[in-house]
């Protein structure tokens, strides 16, 4: 006898609205109803939190991955490392083995790397994502999908981080042909690894959107043949940017003649450079010194208030400097290399938008960013919503925010 219902939500990294619509033959006849999504402002460590818990990255409190903090620094141990050249550091290998070695010292389940961060710099920070966000309790605030789904014990996949699409697809493929689930999510990362590597236009991205329709029709024919329903939804997060220009942003702030670690902290993102100022005239300096920049510009609070990225205790900065979109800062504290595809500009820009198609019929209304994919997994699920619950105990009747 076939199972009932096995709602499937596909996450496919980068597969944003223009990257989508350049290869318009993927799913095409299985698609019913598919939209642009709004995406959120900063990468995977702040959009992925919001699509699994509804919740903006001010509520849920992942944003970025380093923020300023030497008191709770897990890096202060690496501080003697500090004497050795930073050229040793700079090599992708040993910066690969050293992540792997502080996740594991420290029992990081998150997605943990060191990327291009000065060795010298690296006792001033702390990192947010230090929980594997796939399972409960992954969130340092707020519910997200898998903890409502194992306080019902249901039986749900998730993929595995590490395991690779192909294995992934395989296991879920397996599972749902068995009819063993109730609820399936499955990221996949392939696409914006290439991308990153030669941008949108290469004849290699529409490959990997072959393989990827390929598999997914294997992956809906086994679901379908052990369930009598199965909604699927296959969406991400954000798009990609081809980067037309690099600038070195650092050179600017270090011209400034401000000493990093005693004036200001700044975390250098490929397309975003946070601050910290520790004198009041540093941050007179550093924000007259920027301001009227031709590669990029401040934020106003107002926008980071709109965007959900507004942290009134300035966690991930207290002020937040964005590059020009299509423009990599390089080098970054990401990494010192030219890089074909970055994201993480403008949200409004359309190579950021995020997409979403599906076999259903899309809701009219809620569905316009990516933190509102949480919706159609509790309408799926039938769960009831936690984030009024979430909101009232933040905001406490009567506190007049
Ligand atoms: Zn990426």
């Amino acid at each position: 006898m076939k199972r009932t219902r096995l709602p499937l939500f596909i996450f496919i990294d980068a597969f944003g609205w223009n990257v989508l619509k350049a290869h318009d033959f993927f799913l095409a006849d299985r698609v019913r109803d598919r939209r642009p999504l709004r995406t959120i402002l900063g990468y995977s460590s702040a959009c992925d939190p919001s699509i699994i818990s509804g919740l903006l990255p001010c509520e849920h409190g992942l944003w970025s991955s380093f923020y300023y903090s030497p008191a709770t620094s897990p890096f202060r141990c690496l501080r003697p490392l500090a004497i050795l050249p930073e050229a040793l550091f700079s090599r992708a290998r040993v910066r690969h083995y050293l992540s792997a070695a502080v996740k594991r010292w420290y029992g990081f389940t998150g997605y943990f790397q060191l990327y291009a961060v000065p060795f010298r710099h690296l006792p001033l920070f702390d990192y947010s994502e230090k929980k594997r966000i796939w399972e409960p309790h992954g969130l340092p605030r707020g519910q997200t999908i898998f903890d409502l789904l194992s306080a019902q014990e249901a039986r749900y996949f998730v993929h595995q981080s590490g395991a690779g699409d192909e294995r992934n697809l395989a296991r879920l493929t397996a599972q749902a042909g068995a009819g063993e689930l109730d609820f399936a999510y499955l990221s996949l990362g392939r696409l914006d690894a290439l991308m990153h590597a030669v941008g949108t236009r290469s004849a290699k991205v529409t490959e990997l959107v072959r393989w990827y329709d390929t598999r997914l029709r294997e992956l809906l024919a086994a679901a379908e043949a052990a369930y009598a329903e199965v909604p699927w939804y296959v969406f991400t997060d954000h798009g990609m940017h081809n980067i037309s220009a690099t600038h070195n942003l650092p050179a600017d702030v270090d011209r400034l003649g401000l000493t990093f670690g005693r004036d200001y902290v700044a975390f250098y993102d490929s397309t975003m450079a946070r601050f910290w100022f520790l004198t009041p005239a540093a941050r007179e300096r550093i924000t007259a010194g920027l301001a009227g920049h031709p590669q990029g510009r401040w934020l106003a609070d107002e926008e980071l208030r709109q965007w959900g990225v507004y942290f009134p205790d300035h966690q991930y900065g207290e002020a937040i400097f964005l590059m020009r979109s299509g423009v990599q800062m390089l080098p970054s504290f990401m990494g010192a290399r030219f890089t074909a595809g970055i994201h993480g500009f403008h949200p409004d820009d359309p190579d950021s938008t995020a997409a979403i198609s599906s076999n259903q019929p899309l809701p009219a209304t809620g569905l316009a960013s990516i933190h509102d994919i949480f919706s159609l997994m509790l309408a799926e699920t039938g769960l009831t919503d936690p984030r009024p619950a979430f909101r009232a105990g933040l905001h406490p009747a009567g506190s007049g925010l």
